[in-house]
């Protein structure tokens, strides 16, 4: 075929999956959810990464090691809305659907984060935002890899 090696092939077919084939689905709570909730949450999920909405717009990203953080600095973990120990916009790194997987796993890496909100941009009485439209964690990345390689 074309003179292609199989690493062009490979390559070809990873620029070729975007975002939306592969996300799943986001697991979200608000602001104003107690530490401790969003921790059960975490749990229930089965989920390192929890996205953390207000009014319906991205605000921030939680995850293990922020509630470790907390909880070994002494927070009041039933008292203290999950907005105090996040991540929060605008220093969250975020994909959308139309993008490659490829560009996702780059943002993965170069940011050192397991997982990204897929977010849609969106416009609310004039103010601009994201709403959370899905997830893609190293998880979706290492499927893709398996199912490439099984397809032979
Ligand atoms: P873990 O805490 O399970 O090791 P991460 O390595 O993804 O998970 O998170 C490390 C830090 O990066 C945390 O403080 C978290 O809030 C933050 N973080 C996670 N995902 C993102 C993201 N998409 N954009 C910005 N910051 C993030």
């Amino acid at each position: 075929y074309s003179g292609k090696t199989a690493l062009n092939f490979f390559s070809d077919q990873i620029k070729n999956i975007k975002v939306s084939d592969i996300k799943s689905v986001p697991v979200i709570v608000d602001e104003e959810t107690t530490v401790y909730d969003a921790i059960v949450t975490l749990f229930l999920e089965d989920v390192g990464t929890i996205f953390v909405v207000s009014d319906g717009l991205l605000t921030g990203v939680v995850s293990r090691k922020d509630f470790i953080k907390s909880a070994i600095g002494g927070v009041e973990i039933n008292k203290v809305p999950v907005g105090v120990i996040m991540t929060r916009m605008p220093n969250i790194v975020v994909v959308e659907s139309h993008e490659s997987i490829l560009t996702a796993a780059e943002k993965i890496i170069e940011h050192e984060v397991d997982s990204l909100p897929v977010v849609e941009k969106c416009e609310d009485n004039g103010k601009m935002g994201y709403k959370v439209v899905g997830r893609i964690s190293k998880t979706n990345i290492t499927r893709v890899f398996v199912d490439l390689a099984h397809n032979d």
